[in-house]
């Protein structure tokens, strides 16, 4: 299952807290977060001036390419 983070390049615009409409993101602190209210829609990724929303993998990493 997939999940969204924000990395430690956040700038704190809050350009993400705007487009959430499941207000899954909170400023703690310098740094914002998302937090287990997020429904993935994905609204958010797209608009980070700085591509820091990202998506973590939770349980085994998918192979990258394969032995041959
Ligand atoms: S993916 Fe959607 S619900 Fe989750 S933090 Fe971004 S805008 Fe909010
Ligand atoms: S849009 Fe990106 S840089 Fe701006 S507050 Fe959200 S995560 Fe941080």
């Amino acid at each position: 299952m997939a999940s969204l983070m924000i990395t430690s390049e956040c700038i704190g615009c809050a350009e993400c807290l705007e487009v959430c409409e499941d207000e899954a993101i909170e400023e703690r602190g310098d740094r914002f977060h998302i937090t287990s209210a997020c429904t993935e829609c994905g609204a958010c990724e797209p608009i980070c001036p700085v591509q820091c929303i990202v998506r973590s993998y939770e349980g085994p990493a998918p192979a990258v390419g394969s032995a041959s």
